[in-house]
């Protein structure tokens, strides 16, 4: 039963917003709520058809690609399979950062500057053009619906603190306001404010739950730890994202709130990705993204098989992802989903991982909250936490030859800031961040306990909050 308010703001509201904003986002949408439901056959028919468009306006508008389709004699006219993309490089962090400029369409207008990536441990600052926007915002809002929800129901969100937000995120909030959406700070996470958060989500009724996995599973142990119902205020489906969901949360949160968890995978430089059906499939967005999944010698490998995840977004053209790394790792599904919808599957998502810290007060962080600080310092190549007691952090980093003693400062002020006062911060300059014993990457590492996790790390940040 849809109330009047949300069909206010999903018919009206929202598609007003969108067009001031020249975002085509519902027409958009429209045409993904028909073609999910097309043949796998015919989907890859429009992927290809879009992979062809997006490869020649690379080619002929953006000076990266002109060059290095010029220097390896790529001709896209020549594309005839999506396997064609094979006979292009990959594009790492590292590239964007050394070809930033080069990577702008020549016709490009309105470019958004974005950062992310912090949580691999490798900040990165990029570009999206209005038309990635609006497909990645029409994409989230097809996946939304598809739980029987809309935009415009009353929902909770439960995410980073908006003293970390910058202009854009405030305005959002604003927006979410109107929207209905009540914003939870995740990164502080001490029984007094998960009581305040149960509180608040209690009094909401919200129709939906968004945000990390981690922090809304612990909110629902919290509850019922304490015998607090939460399971009979309507919500009809949480919506998890930007982290490794794992078997226990996903149980815990469905137990307490008495309705099923929706995974999303994505994030702001990749797009978004895929998003889970009732059904419980990983739909990848295969209208605008191409995945790959390629071994370690970076050779592709056929579905059924576990390698690193490689998008090109096809909605890209103003600042393209062609072949784009996620450093995540997955598998392709040939098996069709029992919802219909022909949409290919992703299944078996890894990502990095991160743990929670503690501050000396005592309150329990989420690792994203350092992060925060240290991936908008484009001096900082890469980097690692290391939580080491409660009174000493130690920071490696992969610095540029531009980091200067206020970057220095700046670090090592956000993280007292966080952690305490007193704590000693030490910032070490190392020339490449090492792997874990495990083989993996952990970019926050706490040896405080607290019965500190693994998260994984990659925001929907697509409709990115
Ligand atoms: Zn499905």
């Amino acid at each position: 039963m849809t109330d009047l308010y949300t069909r206010f703001v999903a018919n009206v509201l929202f598609p007003l917003q969108e067009k001031v904003k020249h975002h085509d986002t519902v027409r958009v949408r429209r045409e993904m709520e028909s073609s999910q439901w097309w043949s796998r056959e015919r989907i890859d028919a429009l992927q290809l058809e879009r992979l062809k468009r997006l490869l020649r306006d690379a080619g002929s508008h953006v000076p990266y690609y002109r060059e290095l389709f010029a220097g390896l004699g790529f001709n896209p006219e020549g594309v005839r399979s999506v396997e064609d993309l094979q006979g292009l490089p990959f594009l790492t962090k590292a590239i964007i950062r050394e070809h930033s400029d080069e990577m702008r369409a020549d016709d490009a207008v309105g470019l958004a500057r974005m950062n992310t990536g912090g949580s691999s441990g490798e900040p990165l600052i990029f570009f999206i053009g209005t038309e990635r926007v609006t497909h990645d915002v029409a994409a989230k809002w097809r996946a939304t619906r598809w739980w029987d929800v809309d935009i415009g129901d009353r929902e909770v969100v439960v995410w980073g603190s908006p003293i970390e937000l910058g202009t854009q995120d405030k305005v959002r909030m604003l927006r979410d306001r109107i929207m209905r959406t009540e914003l939870l700070s995740a990164f502080e996470m001490s029984d007094a404010r998960v009581d305040e958060f149960i509180a608040r989500i209690r009094a909401a009724r919200p129709k939906m739950l968004f945000g990390y996995p981690s922090a809304i599973s612990h909110i629902a142990a919290r509850a019922e730890k304490h015998d607090v119902r939460v399971d009979d205020l309507g919500v009809k489906v949480v919506f998890v994202t930007s982290e490794r969901l794992y078997d226990h949360q996903r149980e815990t949160i469905e137990r307490v709130f008495g309705c099923p968890v929706a995974n999303g995978y994505g994030g702001r430089d990749a797009g978004f990705i895929a998003h889970q059906c009732p059904a419980g499939s990983m739909h990848i967005t295969a209208e605008d993204i191409v995945v790959e999944i390629v071994d370690p010698e970076g050779r592709v490998l056929p579905a059924g098989e576990s390698g690193e995840i490689v998008v090109t977004h096809l909605a890209s053209r103003g600042y393209p992802f062609i072949r784009y790394r996620t450093g995540d790792i997955g598998v392709i599904s040939d098996v069709p989903c029992a919802c219909g919808r022909g949409l290919p599957v992703l299944s078996e998502i890894q990502g990095r991982s991160t743990d929670f810290v503690v501050a000396m007060d005592g309150t329990v962080l989420h690792g994203l909250s350092l992060i925060y600080i240290l991936r908008d310092i484009p001096a900082v190549k890469a980097f690692k936490v290391i939580q080491e007691s409660v009174e000493h952090t130690r920071v490696q980093i992969v610095a540029g030859a531009d980091f200067s003693s206020q970057d220095e400062d700046q670090i090592v002020g956000g993280l007292r800031r966080r952690l305490g006062a007193a704590v000693r911060v030490d910032v070490d300059r190392v020339e490449r961040i090492p792997a874990e014993r495990s083989g993996k990457f952990r970019y926050i590492v706490s040896h405080v306990g607290s019965g500190a996790h693994g998260h994984q790390e990659r925001g929907c940040a697509a409709a990115d909050r």
